[in-house]
């Protein structure tokens, strides 16, 4: 039988079926607690992917920390990402989605380290880390 199309990849790669936590995050807009991923003290080489589709979004060499409590970044790889408008929570924030599949990622702000001033504030648990 063929694997159902709609479970994606998980935290272990493609294939494995999204948590009900990554699914309130990538496809509920939620966001996780701070501190609370695994992936903030995460300093080795190798690509962050969309944890709904597998796209690539982040180099680990475009992380840094950011002391938000949430993986940071001041890049993403080209075409890795859209970004929208969010009105939400009496804030106006820009939100950040996977370019694949529009899951959920987190918001980027505008006081980001140089060279790009941004910082994409990310949810750990929309994101795949795969070490090099
Ligand atoms: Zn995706």
């Amino acid at each position: 039988m063929a694997q159902d199309q709609k479970t994606g990849c998980g935290p272990s790669g493609c294939g494995v079926p999204l948590t009900p936590e990554q699914e309130r995050i990538l496809h509920g807009h939620g966001t996780e607690r701070p501190g609370s991923s695994a992936l903030n003290a995460e300093k080795r080489a190798g690509i962050y992917h969309c944890a709904g589709c597998g796209r690539s979004l982040f180099d680990a060499a475009m992380k840094y920390e950011s002391g938000s409590g949430w993986p940071s970044f001041f890049e993403t790889l080209p075409e890795a990402v859209g970004v929208t408008r969010d009105a939400s929570h009496g804030m106006v924030r820009t939100e950040v989605h996977c370019a694949g599949c529009e899951g959920h990622l987190g918001h980027v702000f505008p006081d980001g380290p140089r060279p790009t001033g941004l910082r994409y504030c990310m949810n750990g648990l929309a994101l795949d880390f795969r070490p090099s």
